[in-house]
């Protein structure tokens, strides 16, 4: 880590003599050097919610190990408990401060929450469409006690980062505390991660230090099972949005084990990505100022954030036709980004218990299928439905998610005469051949 008087230094030389690319839009950070400390954090988080309850709920979720408050942002449009389709709101989780001395990364945090309580207060379309459909859930500074002394380790003199229970302490590591979860901040983030926020499809974690997005594993030199969705962002962000190194994090920046990042992924199943802001005013070589680097984060956030909905395995079911006892002829397609490698489609009855799997199916990311599935033992009755049952993404850790098939959708065949079909259409070949001999018959009287 940088020594802050250097970063400070280097701040001040830079807003004398280049103010004129420095175009202030964050000038409390880059031209005045203004930091959050755990006391002015907490007047802004207050001042938030007191502002702006419509978005805003502000909650204490534990405590430091000194007793101060971890200041929980819960963002989103509270007039409405579901998106307008009436299902459920899509989860971005995100942190920041988990090292004391890497205040960019905690303004990073703050910057995103800022932003969408500002441009929502100011009638920002993107910003209203994404509070209505979008939950974020945001603690800016979970390191308070290490804040304050401008220390990367909190006041157990533990590295937080390391104090995760995924692989903990099993690479050469420092101060990664006497057990996983030994430390109260680490402790109430994985309990919100898994009591508030399980369905979250985005987890983001700020730190400071090189000017770099990291993805899965911290802990394995391999690309991460869902590397199909990590290397979707990274291509769709270097395209269009900014030239940010985007690397598995033990290639990118070195080995690590027990991180917030590799826990978000291999135990909570989240996308899970650590922004990284690097602190030297500029870069070497480059002209570009931290403030517009910072800039550039945002705009990655936003896309991030604006997109969540894609950020899993979405399956779409275009047409099924059931061959009674015989097979069944599925239609789909994935409408996400990530891959899923466990569907089935599950055969229900009105008391939800379920009569009948069908075997595994995969789909892959943004991927249409047909698929035949064995139906010999599936047999239908009068109030049964059938639903889509999957992962949302192919890490084992990830989500599993129940979705109706519409029987608007659904097309049964059957060989058997007066069987009682759920579906919407019935092909019956003994009614089509009557169906003929009628018609038939009718020509005949008719000439
Ligand atoms: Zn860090």
């Amino acid at each position: 880590m940088k020594l802050r008087c250097l970063v400070l230094l280097s701040f001040f030389i830079s807003a004398s003599l280049f103010s004129n690319i420095n175009m202030a839009q964050q000038p409390d950070i880059v031209q005045e050097h203004w930091y959050h400390s755990y006391a002015t954090l907490t007047i802004d988080v207050n001042s938030w919610a007191d502002d702006y309850p419509e978005i805003v709920n502000l909650l204490v979720i534990g405590q430091t190990e000194l007793g101060r408050n971890l200041w929980m942002l819960q963002i989103s449009d509270w007039s409405v408990e579901t998106k307008p389709d009436g299902t459920q709101k899509e989860i971005v989780y995100i942190d920041g401060g988990h090292h004391g001395n890497e205040h960019l990364g905690t303004e990073l945090a703050f910057l995103t929450a800022e932003y969408y309580i500002e441009e929502w207060a100011a009638g920002t379309k993107e910003v209203i469409d994404v509070l209505a459909t979008t939950e974020l859930h945001i603690l800016i500074m979970l390191n308070a006690d290490g804040n304050d002394q401008d220390t990367r380790w909190n006041i157990n003199q533990v590295d937080l980062n390391r104090n995760y229970d995924h692989y903990w302490n099993t690479c050469p590591t420092t101060q990664p505390g006497s057990s996983a979860f030994s430390e109260s901040e680490t402790l109430a983030n994985s309990i919100y991660m898994n009591t508030v926020v399980p369905d979250a499809d985005l987890y983001v974690t700020m730190h400071t230090g090189v000017w770099i997005m990291l993805y899965p594993w911290g802990k394995w030199p391999e690309q991460p099972s869902d590397w199909e969705l990590f290397h979707h962002i990274r291509d769709d962000v270097h395209a269009n949005i900014s030239d940010i190194p985007i690397q598995n994090a033990n290639q990118g920046l070195y080995p690590n084990c027990g991180t917030s990042r590799d826990y978000g992924y291999g135990v909570m199943g989240f996308p899970t990505f650590t922004f990284e802001t690097d602190d030297e005013q500029f870069v070497p070589g480059s002209f570009e100022s931290l403030e517009e680097r910072l800039n550039e984060e945002m705009d990655v956030m936003r896309h991030l954030i604006d997109n969540v909905w894609y950020w899993r395995a979405r399956l779409n079911i275009t047409s099924m036709e059931i061959n009674e006892g015989v097979e069944i002829n599925l239609n789909v397609k994935n409408l996400g980004y990530a891959t899923t490698s466990n569907a089935t489609i599950q055969y229900l009855d009105d008391s939800g218990a379920v009569l009948w799997s069908s075997n595994n199916f995969s789909v892959n990311a943004t991927n249409s299928s047909n698929v035949i599935l064995d139906a010999s033992n599936l047999t239908l009755i009068e109030d049964g439905y059938f639903e889509l049952y999957y992962q949302k993404r192919v890490i084992d850790s990830s989500k599993w998610v129940n979705e109706n098939i519409s029987n608007d959708l659904i097309i049964i065949f059957s060989e058997e005469e007066n069987s009682f079909l759920g579906g919407s259409l019935i092909f019956d070949p003994t009614a089509i051949i009557l169906v003929f001999l009628l018609a038939a018959s009718w020509n005949k009287r008719r000439y």
